[in-house]
């Protein structure tokens, strides 16, 4: 009992909501019976007459309607939410959900001041939103059909309650109440309308609420009108339109709240002063002194009412409110969050609950897969009888879906693409195609092949988390085995090396001839029979020193030996160096003659780039055509320039056609593939390779339509399986296993073990040296017998011709090692070595070339 010592008399009156003049009438009509405070009434059209009649009389005025005009009177009190505030709690919502673009749907002028916050956060370079209004006729088909083709799937409906359903219904009936369509109704009376229809359909319906039904004074409040509503059945609150007698509409709840507040400020201020009803004439000047009171009291005085906390700010207006956010579920509208001005947007489902619930939802559902064919992600099965639905196909798709269906337990019907592409946005027409246009047609709820997760095509589809990652390559003929060089022996040192082994090589033995002349202990006795010769000889004559430093180079040695400590230093120098030079010359020669040597025109996309000979391509319409006709760095852009220029198009309708333009190509055709599809292709074809690392890096994804539900489950699922190491299993399946996997891994092997072995051709070079260096010594010998030869004819005065058949008789007769002397004449004391001009069989003359006949000091 709120007031114990007064009681308050309903009259309520009833006139159309256009008819200002009488309005005023039955105010006016009201006041001379004497009132304390006017209520409503709910037309914006006749307010003002009243409030202007409740100012001069001084009689309070309390309103609960929207008013978008936000009237300071002073006598008004109004307890419907601010209008700006209100508008504020929209945006704050569809911002929390992060709408990049939406479609309005108002019914009237009052609609578009409603959303006049929205509009205005939505800055000027964001995606565009759209404002229809609602037609006066009641088929709002035509209307819901142009946002349908328009692909736009967040929608803002302002109208008033009851045009709610109706609106919802056609929307249903022409495919608009989707898993992917979202709709934010503005209406605070959502519960009051009959959803039971759209409940199932997995759309989004989202409002606020002003009354929550499960607070205590509601709870309470219900259950006494309900009780005094059994008592009396026609009684006076049959306005109220309830659901399950639970509800109450957001305009009985102001109002009931209205009279409280009326009543709270009458029984405070009662209490001090003694307040009467005075009747009053329109035509009078009279006021009602307490009315004034009355008003500011209200405007200070907080209390909680149906609406929750009542209060008002200082220019009198409810600003500080709470409302409910409600979402349709399987159960009917439930509180998923609430909102206040101050903090904005708080939602307290948990992302738990809210994963639950999806789950639940995809348990019953069966999704349309689209799809295009490519090895391996999804092939046609390979059957003797006809195939029909999912059975057809097979492939990592198809084992990926399957998992994913198994994880979350729903169905899939796999279908193709029309038109077999990926997706690619037509940039005059802003159209998609492929696989991605399936999505936004909603024709299809998944997208799963080797589908790259690109810029553009996340703006218009969602995609899960990648399942695989790859990068761009080329794919290219393997390089042709190089036939083994014959002179492969000359490899392990440069050229240069050579050059300056052969340099120093000269410089060592000259330099030894020299300091042995300079050194005069390399002077020794030429004969040993002779202690005090005439003569001293040295060893080091310039064939000598090259005989000694060659001798050494070939690790050989030779007869000859330094004395002197100079020319030691240069010999133990020279045996250092040929020490290193020839254990590094080993050392590289093992690993030159057994690797074999491939010859590829290609290493890299730069070499792809910096020449014209080899054509090179890429899948029309694909991410890999995309990055280069998007790329900013210059290679990858003049790579792109040459594709689009070359005539025939280098470009390709599938995977397939590339690979097998490359095979054909023999080398006059590189294809830009996905590392992964390379990998499959290699691992069957082995004329063909991967030239270079990866230009890029990316991943393949699930697509599925903008605003899907699913996407968190299905990304949940995908990780799920990586981590339980499946989607390792599948890959393996696919790519290494199933059709003529591992064709290529033989190959591989069978090189490797035969790279030890060393043929003819790879070492045939040395032996080539061997024949020449015979030759060279024939002819050098034949060169020194008929020097010789004619040497001996002048002195003996016969004929070259005899004396060389004389001697070539005694060398073919091939016996004994000794040759009789034709002149005798020679004794110990004759200096050996000195050319006597005598015919010497060679080797019983070999060590002096050279003697010296200067003296000893
Ligand atoms: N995976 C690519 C796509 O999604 C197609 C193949 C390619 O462009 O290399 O567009």
């Amino acid at each position: 009992m709120i007031l114990p010592r007064s009681k308050l008399n309903a009259q309520i009156e009833k006139m159309s909501p256009q008819d200002s003049f009488h309005a005023s009438k039955k105010v006016c009509h009201l006041l001379r019976s004497g009132v304390a405070a006017i209520f409503g009434p709910q037309s914006a059209h006749t307010a003002s007459h009243v409030q202007s009649i409740c100012d001069t009389m001084e009689i309070p005025h309390l309103e609960t309607r929207w008013d978008y005009r936000l009237r300071r009177e002073s006598c008004l009190v109004n307890l419907y939410p601010h209008p700006t505030t209100l508008s504020k709690a929209y945006v704050d919502l569809v911002k929390a959900w992060g709408w990049k673009s939406f479609t309005i749907i108002y019914e009237n002028n009052e609609g578009l001041v409603r959303l006049q916050e929205l509009l205005k956060a939505h800055g000027p370079y964001e995606f565009p939103i759209t404002v229809r209004q609602l037609g006066e006729s009641s088929d709002y088909r035509p209307l819901l059909k142009q946002i349908k083709n328009s692909a736009e799937s967040h929608i803002v409906l302002d109208c008033s309650t009851e045009r709610i359903y109706d609106v919802l219904k056609q929307a249903q009936q022409i495919g608009m109440m989707s898993d992917y369509h979202s709709y934010l109704i503005t209406s605070l009376d959502l519960h009051g309308v009959d959803l039971e229809e759209f409940k199932y359909g997995g759309t989004n319906i989202t409002a606020f609420r002003l009354v929550d039904p499960d607070g205590p004074e509601v709870r309470k409040v219900v259950r006494e009108w309900n009780l005094s509503e059994a008592k009396n059945k026609k009684g006076e609150i049959s306005s109220i339109i309830r659901d399950n007698n639970t509800f109450v509409k957001a305009e009985t709840a102001l109002m009931y709240d209205a009279v409280h507040l009326f009543a709270k400020a009458l029984h405070d201020l009662d209490t001090s002063q003694q307040i009467d009803i005075k009747p009053l004439s329109c035509d009078a000047v009279d006021t009602w002194p307490h009315g004034y009171s009355l008003i500011n009291y209200m405007k200070i005085v907080e209390m909680r009412g149906l609406t929750g906390v009542i209060k008002f700010d200082h220019q009198g207006f409810r600003s500080d409110f709470v409302l409910d956010i409600i979402e349709l579920s399987k159960e009917g509208l439930k509180k998923i969050g609430t909102w206040n001005s101050t903090e904005g947007v708080n939602f307290t489902r948990t992302y738990g609950e809210a994963y639950t619930q999806i789950v639940e939802i995809i348990q019953n559902k069966t999704f349309v897969v689209t799809t295009i064919l490519s090895s391996p992600y999804v092939m046609r099965k390979e059957a003797s009888e006809k195939l029909t639905g999912n059975a057809q196909f097979e492939g990592y798709a198809v084992d990926l879906i399957h998992e994913i269906s198994r994880v979350l337990g729903f169905n899939y019907t796999i279908r193709l693409a029309p038109d077999g592409r990926y997706g690619s946005l037509n940039r005059e027409t802003k159209e998609w195609d492929g696989m991605i246009r399936e999505l936004l047609d909603q024709k299809a709820d998944l997208a799963i092949a080797d589908l790259t997760i690109t810029y553009d095509r996340e703006q218009a589809v969602d995609f899960t988390m990648p399942f695989m990652n790859l990068g761009i390559s080329i794919l290219y003929r393997k390089p042709i085995k190089q036939p083994p060089n014959l002179f492969s022996f000359l490899s392990p040192l440069s050229l240069d090396v050579w050059i300056y082994m052969a340099t120093a090589y000269l410089g060592v033995s000259v330099l030894l001839f020299i300091l042995a002349r300079f050194s005069p202990y390399e002077w020794d006795n030429p004969h040993p029979c002779n202690s005090d010769p005439d003569v001293l000889e040295n060893q080091f004559t310039l064939l000598n020193s090259l005989w000694f430093t060659i001798g050494s180079l070939m690790q050989q040695g030779s007869d000859i030996a330094p004395k002197a400590v100079s020319t030691r230093m240069v010999a133990g120098m020279w045996w250092f160096f040929t020490l290193i030079m020839i254990s590094s010359y080993t050392a590289n020669l093992a690993a030159f003659l057994t690797v074999e040597r491939m010859d590829s025109p290609i290493e890299s996309a730069d070499d792809l780039a910096k020449q014209t000979k080899i054509k090179y391509g890429a899948l029309r319409g694909g991410s890999t055509a995309a990055f280069f006709r998007d790329s900013n760095f210059s290679t990858y852009q003049r790579m792109w320039s040459f594709m689009e220029s070359q005539r025939p198009s280098v470009f390709t309708a599938s995977n397939v056609e590339g690979v097998e333009r490359v095979v054909k190509g023999k080398g006059g055709y590189a294809f830009l593939m996905e590392s992964t599809s390379i990998e499959y292709v290699i691992e069957r074809n082995c004329e063909l390779t991967q030239v270079g690392g990866m230009l890029d890096s990316k991943g393949y994804g699930i697509a599925m339509p903008p605003n899907s539900p699913f996407r968190t489950a299905i990304s949940g699922a995908i990780l799920k399986l990586q981590e339980e190491g499946k989607l390792h299993i599948l890959k393996t399946r696919w790519w290494k296993e199933k059709r003529g996997g591992g064709a290529c891994r033989d190959d591989t092997t069978k090189t490797s073990s035969t790279a030890n072995e060393l043929g003819l051709a790879n070492v045939g070079g040395v032996f080539v040296v061997l024949m020449g260096g015979m030759g060279v010594a024939c002819v050098i010998a034949v060169c020194e017998f008929v020097w010789k030869s004619r040497k001996v004819a002048v002195e003996e005065r016969s004929s070259l011709c005899a004396e060389m058949a004389s001697e070539l008789r005694f060398a073919l007769r091939c016996q004994g090692s000794t040759k009789p002397i034709r002149k005798k004449g020679r004794s110990c004391n004759a200096p050996t070595g000195v050319d006597d001009g005598r015919f010497h069989p060679l080797g019983s003359y070999t060590s002096y070339g050279f003697v010296s006949k200067e003296p000893i000091n």
